[in-house]
């Protein structure tokens, strides 16, 4: 036996309703796993962070914010964790090309 890909067994049920995103969504129901979500960013009117738990509809393509209690905490510390990972590289990758240039 061969373990392919290891499931956390979360999952949820999504309406696909482009909420957070501007809306549009085509209002499928989609099972939504622990991959096929990301994080978003976005500053709010205060200038403040604010993180999204968003999934993009494989129908129409329409991303749509879940609400951050129906994610599972442990999910939401990998998610973030990620995404700053992403950022430092980012950053990092910036810095490095200022310095050949
Ligand atoms: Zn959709």
């Amino acid at each position: 036996m061969k373990l392919l890909k290891r499931g956390n067994g979360w999952n949820i049920k999504c309406l696909c309703t482009g909420d957070g995103n501007g809306g549009g969504g085509c209002g499928s129901t989609l099972l939504i796993e622990r991959g096929d979500i990301y994080l978003t960013h976005r500053y709010d009117f205060t200038g403040d962070h604010e993180y999204f738990y968003t999934f993009k509809c494989l129908v129409c393509g329409v991303e749509t914010d879940i609400e951050e209690t129906s994610v599972p905490n442990i999910i939401r510390r990998e998610l973030l964790d990620e995404y700053k990972e992403k950022k430092r590289r980012e950053n990092e990758a910036l810095v490095l090309a200022r310095r050949n240039n």
